[in-house]
Order: structure tokens, then sequence, then C-alpha cells
């Protein structure tokens, strides 16, 4: 492998994991990560919750220490805008007509935020959250601030309300559906998310959307679609993502909205991969998705490594992630909740896990709130399509673990 360059595009989450395991197992080749944000590989949850609130420092956000990628011969260019990603001619290139050639290229070039297209989207101190010096603006404009407006309650918009309430800064949330979350978690358990931020004092406008942004040169109220007019000095905006797949454009690949690849992560080239927020994988479980998530981007970036390094093992991750907001923990296994809920615990108390079954009684998904445990316990159940006895799934007594066939 001494003579062989692996390209990875991106320079974040999974792409460190991916180069980090190439090198632990044994690639000794050239190997390339390519990244247009100036920072060397960092984590972003901390983006939204302590490092937000100034309890972190950004150090600790690092995924390696300072000079480790030079140890391991892992060149990491900064600051790179990767053009395209050309299959045919093994090659990525560049704006300015430069080019690097690739034995095997990794496309990990995530998403970014959905821009809000109204007018006064412009002013000053309407931002969004994606990068280290977005967190760095929101910190510094929300503690001088009167009033911010977040637009958008997923989980974004959850988080960065929750911790500029700790903040003691007064937010409002401007939200198109009709409760908290709701397009991930849906209405029973949103509306648990919601009484959680109402309890801190954040005030929350359901049902309604942002017509404009008003102000002089800086953002001073928003006018919403039902004729609200909300004050404030700063507005953040969490409305979704979009993938970066533009490095790929005109390779067919793009569909539906991020990097197809196939059950191991390869694309139909098969010399080119693509993992983490960017890739539309097949899984074996729950068919084409994408999914946005610190774990999977972990989880992908370890699997793409092994399959550069010619593996064909299908990657079958139940898919697991978490939000904290307040002193409150989500977490959630699986990819989409179906209508047959069976609740262990209290939606009332606001300490549950709900399981999430599909016609044929098999557990496509799981979501806690404050109960952890049982969403790790379920895991390998979704990832099995186990079909678990009902009582059994309600009785916090009963060990999930004793519900796998594979264990029994
Ligand atoms: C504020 C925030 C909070 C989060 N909190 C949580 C959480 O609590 N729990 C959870 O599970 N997940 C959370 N996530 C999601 C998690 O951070 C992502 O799933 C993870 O970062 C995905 O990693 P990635 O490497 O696939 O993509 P990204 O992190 O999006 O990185 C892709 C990188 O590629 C770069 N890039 C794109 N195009 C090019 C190009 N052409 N040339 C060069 N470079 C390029 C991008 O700028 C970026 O640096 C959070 C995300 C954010 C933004």
């Amino acid at each position: 492998m001494a003579d062989r360059t692996f390209v990875i595009v991106g320079a974040s989450l999974t792409a460190a994991t991916a180069a980090a395991t190439l090198r632990g197992s044994g690639f000794d080749g050239r190997l390339i990560m390519l990244g247009d944000e100036p920072h060397e590989p960092y984590e972003r949850p901390g983006l939204s919750k302590a490092y937000l609130r100034g309890e972190e420092p950004a150090e600790e956000l690092f995924v390696r220490p300072p000079g480790w990628w030079e140890e391991q011969e892992i060149e990491v260019r900064l600051g790179t805008v990767v053009e395209r990603v050309d299959p045919r001619g093994g090659a990525v290139t560049f704006g300015d007509g430069g080019s690097i050639p690739f034995d095997a290229a990794l496309v990990a070039t995530g998403v970014r935020n959905r821009v809000l297209d109204v007018p006064g989207a412009g002013l000053d101190g309407v931002l969004q959250l994606r990068r280290i010096p977005d967190a760095d603006a929101i910190r510094a404009r929300a503690l001088g601030a009167s009033r911010v407006v977040i637009v958008g309650m997923g989980f974004i918009g959850a988080e960065v309300a929750a911790s500029l309430r700790q903040l003691g800064v007064e937010v409002t949330i401007v939200e198109l559906f009709g409760t908290a979350l709701f397009r991930i978690l849906g209405t029973r358990i949103g509306s648990v998310v919601e009484l959680i931020h109402r309890d801190h004092g954040v005030e929350l406008v359901f049902g309604d959307d942002v017509e404009r942004f008003e102000g002089s040169g800086r953002v001073e109220r928003v006018i919403t679609r039902r004729g609200r007019s909300i004050a404030c000095d700063l507005v953040v905006v969490g409305i979704g993502t979009e993938p970066n797949v533009e490095v790929m454009a005109g390779e067919g690949l793009d569909e539906p909205g991020g990097i197809r690849v196939d059950a191991v992560l390869r694309t139909e080239f098969p010399n080119v991969f693509a993992a983490g927020d960017v890739a539309t994988h097949d899984h074996p479980v729950f068919g084409k998705i994408r999914v946005e998530h610190f774990d999977n981007a972990i989880k992908m970036g370890e699997h793409v490594a092994g399959a550069m390094l010619g593996s064909d093992a299908p990657f079958d991750d139940p898919h697991w992630f978490w939000s904290d907001q307040y002193d409150s923990e989500i977490q959630m296994g699986g990819v989409s909740l179906t209508d047959d809920m069976v609740l262990r615990g209290s939606l009332d108390e606001r300490r549950f896990c709900a399981f999430f079954l599909d016609p044929a009684g098999v557990l496509r998904a799981c979501v806690s709130l404050d109960w952890p445990r049982d969403v790790r316990r379920a895991l390998p159940l979704i990832r099995r399509e186990v079909a678990p006895d009902r009582a059994a799934l309600l009785d916090p007594g009963v060990d999930l673990r004793t519900l796998d066939p594979a264990r029994a």
C-alpha cells in the first residue's frame, strides 16, 4: 500500500475518524485530508451546548490533540476548497486548476445550513450555527441581547434555546409546526419537550413562520406570517440542512439529496466512497437513508476505512443519537418513528422510553427522555428486526437484553 494515495474530502468528524482508522489499520500510503474550514477536525455537538455557554474551551472540541496528524503522517490541508472529485480521471481538482490524483477517495463533505430566504435575512444580527465562529458570534451577541428569536425548533434550535436560557437570555422560538421537534419525534414526544422549554421560560410561537426581518442595518424585530411583531436584537436561524454534494455533481449520485452509496459505503465507482452526514446509504434494515448524527459519523468513518481497504461488509448500525437540553437528555435509536408506540415509564413524569413498532410488531425505533439505558439495550433488537412481546416492553422490570433471541 505504500505507493498508494487516499484522498479524503472534508476535514470533520467522519473524515478524521476514517483517516485515523486507516492509519490504525496499517495503511502506510499517502493520506491527505482536505477541508475548507480553518480548523483541524472538531466535534460540533458542543457548539450548541457547553461550548456555546462558555463552559468548555475550544481545545475540548478537537478530535485529536495538537500535532497528532503530523505524527501520523496524515496531511491535513485546511482552508482548501475541493471543486470536484473526478471518479473517472481519478483526481480531486481545485478552482485554481490544481489537482491531486488518488487511488481511492472518500467524500465526507457533510451538510450546510439551509438559508431562510425572506426580506431582511441579510441584516446584521441574523445568524446561523454550524461552525466554531458561529457559536462564538452567537454567544458574544446573546449575552448583551434583550431578546433572541430562534427560527425553527428542531434539535439545533431547541438546544440553542436551552443554552441561551441557561445564560439568562430571553428567548422566543418561531416554529412552523405545532410542537417542538415535530419532524423527528412527532406530536406526543414533541409536546413533552415543548413543556420542558415552557417551564424554563422560553416563549413559543407555533404554527407560524417568519415573513420578514426588520431593522435599520441591524435586526430589530421579526414579523411573522400571522402578523406578530417580536422585538429582538439577535436571531438564530435553525431550519435544517442540505448535503454538500456539489463535488460529485453530474455523476448521478445525488439521490435523494445526498451522495448515493451502497451498503458497503461505496459509490458506483469502485474507488470512490462517501460517508457521514452527506451519504445516502443502502441500509440492510431501513433501506435508503441519510442521517446526520455524531455517532453515525464516527461509526461510518470507521466502517468506510475498512471498505477503502477492501472489506465488503455492509454498514448495518441501527443509528443512535442524543440531545441535551437543560438537565434533560433525549436519546433515539433507529431512524423514524411509527404510529404504534409502546411506552415504558411516563410522558407526564417526563421519564420514559418509547418503543415504536411496525404493523408486524417489529421494533423499528425508540426514544427516551432521561431513561438512556433502554435505548442502548434496544439497539440490537432494532438491528435484528425483533418483534418483542408488548407486555415485556411495557414492564420496566424486564431487561430488554432478554428479548433478544440472539442472546437467549
Ligand atoms: C451545532 C450542532 C450540534 C450538534 N449536536 C449533535 C448532537 O447533540 N448529537 C448528535 O448526534 N449530532 C449532533 N450534531 C451533528 C453532528 O455534528 C454531525 O452529524 C457531524 O458533524 C457529521 O460529521 P461529517 O464529518 O459527516 O460532516 P460535517 O461535520 O458537516 O463536516 C463536513 C466538512 O466538510 C467540509 N466541506 C464541505 N464541502 C467541502 C469542499 N468542497 N471542500 C473542502 N471541504 C468541504 C465542511 O465545511 C465541513 O468542515 C450537531 C451538529 C451541529 C452543527
